[in-house]
């Protein structure tokens, strides 16, 4: 499987080739490396900079996996890496215990999402936006693909026309929300959705996204986000609003052009 090279997660390789993709399409090569260049340098220096991307792309290009698989990745990775930490502590407060002849230490209980007393406004580390709420489903849909065997990411829908009791129940511990941005700027009002752990935004058909009259938006969510580690911008053409536009949520993004 051509995926194997790009140095993927395993969940993701199998989730790959579940959905019978054998090879990279020409925008998946070019942009997941340079998405994820990062992520060996991060894990020694934590300030290490992930690349802002502006990527032309056209519909049926693969462009929704070039930016979900390499987002969904590091995710996954740093979820890892969290356990680990959770873990050697665990241990090290039971080995602590048992020197002092108590009993080990209890592992902490997870919270029941389920129960309203235990709510907290969803926060995010990665963010999809997309101009209609057909894209955003369908974006949405790729996503939950990709995660089938991935424990514990979860993947939530922001999209107006659906009823908001619904969405929120659904975005609490989304850890990547795909959204059209009038609902999600409504439910961060309201603060159900808390934007400042964001850390990869994607701006998917970022043409689109100008025509439909978002830009105050887009201004908007960047300045929510304005911590976040990596900006990626996918777009059919790089006309010049599209270029003013990147300057203004970008810190020099890379071109890749197919
Ligand atoms: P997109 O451009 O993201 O809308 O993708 C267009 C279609 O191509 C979708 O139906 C994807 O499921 C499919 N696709 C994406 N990447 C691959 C791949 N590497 N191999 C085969 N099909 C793919």
């Amino acid at each position: 499987n051509g995926f194997v090279k790009l140095g993927l997660a395993k969940e993701l390789l199998q989730a790959v080739a579940d959905m019978g993709f054998t090879q990279p399409t020409a925008v998946q090569l070019a942009t997941i490396p340079k998405a994820m260049q990062a992520l060996d340098a991060e894990n020694k220096d934590p300030k290490a900079k992930f690349t802002d991307l502006l990527v032309s792309s056209q519909t049926g290009s693969g462009k929704t996996a070039a930016f979900l698989l390499p987002v969904l990745h590091t995710l996954l990775m740093q979820q890892e890496e969290a356990e680990r930490t959770e873990r050697a502590e665990f241990e090290r407060l039971s080995a602590e215990a048992i020197a002092r002849g108590e009993s080990p230490a209890k592992k902490p209980k997870r919270k029941d999402p389920t129960n309203t007393r235990n709510f907290k406004a969803a926060t995010p580390g990665a963010l999809i936006l997309c101009p209609t709420r057909e894209l955003a489903q369908q974006v949405c849909a790729d996503a939950i693909d990709l995660v089938r065997h991935c424990r514990g990411l979860r993947v939530a829908n922001v999209v107006g026309g659906i009823p908001y009791q619904l969405q929120i129940a659904k975005l609490q511990n989304a850890n990547l929300v795909v959204a059209t941005p009038g609902r999600l700027l409504d439910l961060q009002r309201s603060m159900q959705i808390k934007l400042d752990q964001v850390q990869f935004l994607v701006v998917d058909e970022a043409d689109r996204m100008l025509d439909l009259g978002f830009a105050d938006d887009l201004t908007e969510v960047n300045q929510l986000t304005i911590e976040r580690k990596q900006t990626m911008m996918f777009s059919a053409t790089f006309a010049p609003r599209i270029m003013q536009l990147a300057t203004r949520v970008m810190r020099q993004p890379q071109r890749v052009e197919i």
